[in-house]
């Protein structure tokens, strides 16, 4: 089974509740394997210690120029949709943080002066420890997050076939979250009692209803604001997983980079609860 944890914005709990959880999952004896999507900001390994054991450079295929043939005939520019090709009157530019290896300008060149290269945009990191940990992280400067988002899952998918598989996705509704939801069995999202966190969740709704995934809220920091988001699940039959107290050793814990269940009855019940929801879901 694969669950896909995230949230309509940032800040809401994603990561603390997703390594808290492998941990106990873990301590339970499930082979779970977690992997942190958030590649343009991955924070799990501040949390999970493991062991290197293996690295993968991740890469993408770009066109490149090769001027001794080419006509200037102003093709690849035009078909590019991304704005990723310039034809200059004396040369072709490309922009590699721009294209998005559609092959488009490459099988259209009539002179084969644009090959598609291999081109680095990131690492897979994987760990071993109490549980498998697997971190894509994306290089500073590029923008591709999704390329990389799918080859971390590949490299999960294809090593732990049968564990649990935890995708701890990126904030937001864009469309890393939507690559690391779509092929999901589950969507947990992840949310706050606040106007700013209804919102946010009623854009990852639409989005996972768009998508037709099966999705369930958590809410986070419970007690800190209204009963607005809980009214909102129930008048659109969106079942509620579980509500984690507001908490200020909750927060502490977290900034001092520690696991919080094994300190804090409360967080544990809460992992209780949503572990006996995925059961629920097999
Ligand atoms: S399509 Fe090929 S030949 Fe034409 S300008 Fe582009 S690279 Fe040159
Ligand atoms: S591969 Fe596609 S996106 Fe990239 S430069 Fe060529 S046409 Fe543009």
């Amino acid at each position: 089974m694969t669950i896909t944890i995230a949230s309509g914005k940032g800040g809401t709990g994603k990561t603390t509740v997703s390594s808290n959880l492998s941990f106990y999952l873990a301590s339970k004896g499930e082979n779970v394997v977690l992997a942190d999507l958030d590649v343009e900001e991955p924070n799990s390994s501040l949390f999970i210690k493991g062991k290197e054991v293996n690295k993968e450079i991740a890469y993408t295929m770009k066109p490149v120029w090769v001027e001794e043939n080419c006509k200037l005939c102003g093709k690849c520019a035009e078909v590019c949709n991304f704005n990723a090709i310039l034809a200059l009157p004396k040369g072709i530019l490309t922009f590699p943080e721009l294209c998005h290896s559609c092959y488009a300008c490459s099988e259209l060149c009539p002179t084969d002066s644009l090959p598609m290269k291999p081109h680095r945009i990131g690492e897979i990191t994987e760990y071993e420890g109490d549980f498998a940990f697997v971190e894509g992280r994306l290089d500073l400067g590029q923008e591709m997050a999704v390329p990389l988002i799918k080859q971390t899952m590949e490299y999960v998918n294809k090593k732990y076939p049968s564990a649990l598989k935890l995708w701890d996705a990126p904030p937001g509704t864009s469309c890393p979250v939507i690559e690391a939801s779509k092929d999901s069995d589950f969507v947990v999202l992840i949310t706050e009692p606040t106007p700013f966190g209804l919102n946010d969740l009623t854009l990852a709704v639409e989005t996972m209803r768009v998508l037709n995934k099966k999705f369930g809220v958590i809410i986070n920091r419970y007690g800190v604001g209204d009963n607005k988001v809980e009214e909102y699940c129930a008048k659109e039959n969106i079942p509620i997983i579980t509500k984690i107290k507001n908490d200020k050793e909750v927060a502490k814990l977290y900034s001092n980079g520690e696991l919080i269940y094994p300190k804090i009855e409360h967080f544990k019940n809460s992992l209780d609860e949503i572990i006996e929801f995925f059961e629920g879901l097999k």
